[in-house]
């Protein structure tokens, strides 16, 4: 591994797919062979090439890649952004960015924007859209060093393979495997919606707090034997963390085991039974907190909606889950008879699934997929248990998301109780070293 002097820069796509992009530069930016630009610009796809156009509608330049170079301080404002793309809570607003912006036109002639930053200022945004910046300093400061890790450790993987996977699928007879890597993208490094962290830009969004965790642990990261980790987070575990096979392809990673997120030496759930009695339970641990005002602090507003994410309950009558189990997962199933669970993981995530129907029956996996087909949107998680009772069915489970690797909110209330960021990090990753790398 060794250490850089400098700081990478990172390039992130900000929008795609589009046929025009209309913004505003705010300071000064520089094409190759022109510029200054400053102003509003429009930029069009046309047959195979992209025009830019100035404020006052003169064409400024046409290529299949349009590279912006920023001067000092320069930002650019793009019109119209959408946040939480096919979420809920979609909607669409004007974000501000500094660094470099890249227009390129995509294979099928559309128009892909990239911002080209530093990583440092890429994580201030970070930090900003996805954490509260009333959270605990300590919880900031490990997500910083966390989003940090699994950032550059993903730039190592790019450079490696330089192949991109859009999805990993077995599909083999009655086997439905699926899960989706983090190698998606082909034009830049990281999207900027929840695929991969939330990059909502910068300006009033920044908050004084993000910048200062991100600025106290400068170039720090996560590292098992000397390799920096693909550290993983989601919302809340359920009690207990999950292992990176249960969501991704069959590779053990030693840093990402499941472990009890409390100081209770919980068990990993091994049978039915002990999954049943783990569901319906309410164990202590760390995320399991109901104080509302502590959970104001810790979400953004954006998905303070949720509340009961420790222990849920999901019930759909037999008509309504047909219907979505054939939307979602493009399959007849006929008369749903069964829903049964062939393997789960240390938190009781379900990573391979049995549905029994009159027409078919048929394995799915792994646990996103599980809650994709068994949801209009997504169910919680895939730590479930199901009860048929008078034609309903009634899902009972654990947690938000996959569990594997640091647990949100779990960690942001270890934070409040006086753990400090090395505490919360190694509690999380076991066998890690934090180390400065620039
Ligand atoms: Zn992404
Ligand atoms: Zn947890």
């Amino acid at each position: 591994m060794g250490s850089v002097k400098h700081q990478p820069k990172i390039t992130v796509g900000l929008m795609d797919r589009r046929s025009e992009v209309s913004g505003r530069m705010n300071g000064h930016y520089y094409g190759d062979g022109f510029g200054p630009l400053s102003h509003r610009f429009l930029a069009r796809a046309t047959e195979k090439t992209i025009v830019l156009f100035d404020e006052a509608d003169r064409e400024i330049c046409r290529s299949q890649v349009i590279q912006l170079r920023s001067s000092k301080n320069s930002t650019f404002t793009l019109f119209g952004t959408t946040l939480g793309n096919g979420f809920h809570w979609e909607k669409r607003e004007d974000q501000t960015f500094q660094g470099d912006l890249t227009l390129r036109l995509h294979k099928d002639g559309t128009i892909t924007v990239i911002n080209k930053t530093s990583i440092e200022d890429y994580l201030k945004s970070v930090i900003s859209s996805e954490m509260n910046p009333a959270s605990p300093m300590e919880f900031l400061k490990s997500h910083a060093i966390l989003s940090r890790s699994w950032v550059l450790s993903g730039l190592g993987q790019r450079k490696r393979t330089e192949k991109t996977l859009n999805l990993t699928e077995k599909t083999k007879g009655r086997k439905v495997l699926r899960w989706y890597g983090r190698e998606d993208h082909d034009l830049f490094d990281v999207c900027a919606g929840d695929h991969c962290q939330r990059y909502y830009g910068i300006g009033k969004k920044i908050s004084r707090q993000a910048e200062e965790a991100v600025q106290k642990t400068q170039g720090m990261v996560i590292t098992f034997q000397n390799k920096i980790c693909d550290a993983r987070y989601s919302k809340a575990c359920g009690g207990f963390t999950e292992e990176y096979d249960t969501a991704w392809e069959d590779r053990r990673v030693p840093y990402l085991k499941g472990i009890p997120d409390a100081s209770s030496p919980y068990q990993p759930i091994k049978t039915e039974e002990e999954a049943r009695r783990w569901i319906v339970s309410e164990p202590n641990a760390y995320c399991n907190t109901k104080e509302l005002g502590l959970l104001k602090k810790i979400l953004p507003g954006l998905d303070r909606k949720t509340k009961n994410f420790f222990r849920w309950t999901v019930q759909y009558s037999r008509k309504e889950l047909e219907k979505i189990l054939q939307e979602k997962s493009g399959f007849d199933f006929g008369a749903l008879q069964e829903i049964v669970p062939l393997q789960r993981g240390p938190s009781g995530r379900i990573s391979h699934l049995k549905i029994v129907g009159s027409k078919r029956s048929l394995i799915v996996g792994k646990e996103l997929e599980i809650r994709r087909w068994l949801s209009p949107t997504h169910l919680y998680s895939s730590a479930f248990i199901v009860k048929v009772e008078a034609n309903q069915f009634i899902f009972q489970g654990a947690g938000w998301g996959h569990g594997v690797g640091l647990c949100q909110i779990g960690a942001a209330v270890m934070a409040t109780q006086g753990f400090s960021t090395e505490q919360i990090l190694k509690h999380y990753f076991r066998g890690i070293e934090i180390k400065k790398i620039y």
